[in-house]
């Protein structure tokens, strides 16, 4: 740390990802990308040509992606808004409705990111326990006095909540934006999107970094009422009006033309997901019921962070989380079948010699 950063900064403890590692080809099961590439369709859009445009500035707006969007949702396009994945949503979203003194509620095991933005913008946050069983404690989320913040499914645990559930949540707190963070709905879970045109308070926040295959290209949108948008606008507009790149938008653009290539994709991960449960099971693991692309695991035969330390020995990479109530799980991303396959395998031998 220099001298120079703020003070408030200064104790400001920053999100930390998931190893992205350089030295050696691993079967990556820890950041919960796609498998699978994108699309032939975006493959050949992100050409020659489109890198000739990089000279230009791309549209602020986004509106061709924001159409489609708009039109695939059955919503209007004043209320689509575009970022650079879905952490600069939740970011502008503390920003507009948490920030300085006023207040959050997320759940105490959820994604890390919340706190690390409630720290940033000075919230005063409430992390509301999980249940014993891990999942979220509906009643507590009910007319609280501050922006709510649910991922659902959740993360790291993969347990979603119905859509009954989280018009609960939603109808429950008039006064305060609730935001559904739905980057893993496309695995089996219920999108809160129906929901948008009934409740102003509503925002749902989806990312193209799971399962459209897009990580690495960093784009996410959000849908709610137009008041909420162009809110959302004017802290973009304020932050960086050009914050997705023309390739990105192509891109963007292309996948849902071809939505039908990442259906058949997300049911192979569904399947893969079914498999690898039903084999960690007859190991002895405890898995929690997951509708996301991973898993959530632990077992009595071995400490988590060893099991985590022996896979990737072996050449696999999974996510170990260091707090003390899921210390002992490990969250294992769902890849091909093939690729769980030599998991579960390893698995066994790694319990065999253990
Ligand atoms: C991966 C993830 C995000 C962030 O996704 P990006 O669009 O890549 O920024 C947001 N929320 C949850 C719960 C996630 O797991």
């Amino acid at each position: 740390m220099s001298q120079f950063l703020d003070e408030r900064y200064s104790a400001l403890a920053a999100y930390v990802p998931g190893e992205q590692p350089q030295d050696k080809k691993y079967i990556k099961l820890n950041t919960n990308e796609s498998p699978f590439p994108p699309s032939q369709a975006v493959l050949e859009a992100v050409n020659e040509s489109q890198v000739e445009l990089l000279r230009l500035y791309p549209d602020p707006d986004g509106r061709v992606l924001t159409k489609k969007l708009a039109d695939y949702y059955g919503v209007e396009e004043n209320q689509v808004f575009l970022a650079n994945g879905s952490d600069d949503i939740l970011n502008f979203a503390f920003m507009a409705y948490g920030a300085n003194g006023r207040k959050s509620y997320f759940a105490d095991i959820t994604y890390g990111f919340y706190s690390v933005f409630a720290n940033l913008h000075l919230s005063d946050y409430t992390e509301i326990p999980l249940k014993d069983d891990f999942t979220i404690d509906v009643d507590k989320f009910c007319g609280v006095d501050g922006i709510v913040f649910i991922a659902n499914p959740n993360a790291p645990t993969g347990i979603a909540l119905t859509i009954s559930e989280v018009e609960q949540i939603v109808s429950s707190n008039p006064a305060s934006v609730v935001v559904i963070d739905e980057a893993y709905v496309d695995f089996g879970a219920q999108s809160a999107v129906s929901l948008v045109n009934k409740y102003s308070n509503l925002l749902v926040v989806q990312t193209y970094s799971k399962s459209r295959s897009m990580a690495g290209a960093r784009l996410g949108f959000a849908i709610g009422s137009k008041e909420i948008i162009n809110d959302l606008h004017k802290l973009r507009y304020s932050t960086n009006p050009y914050n997705i790149n023309r390739l990105t938008l192509v891109a963007g653009e292309k996948t849902i033309d071809t939505q039908s290539y990442y259906d058949d994709n997300c049911q192979k991960i569904i399947d893969a997901r079914c498999y690898t449960k039903a084999e960690l099971e007859k190991l002895g693991f405890r898995v929690l019921e997951s509708q996301a692309n991973f898993l959530f695991a632990e077992s009595d035969e071995i400490d988590g962070g060893e099991l985590y330390l022996r896979l990737k020995e072996s050449g696999i990479l999974v996510r170990h989380f260091t707090s003390e109530r899921i210390k002992n799980f490990n969250r294992i991303t769902i890849g091909t079948q093939e690729q769980m396959e030599i998991l579960v395998k390893t698995i066994k031998q790694i319990l065999e010699a253990n």
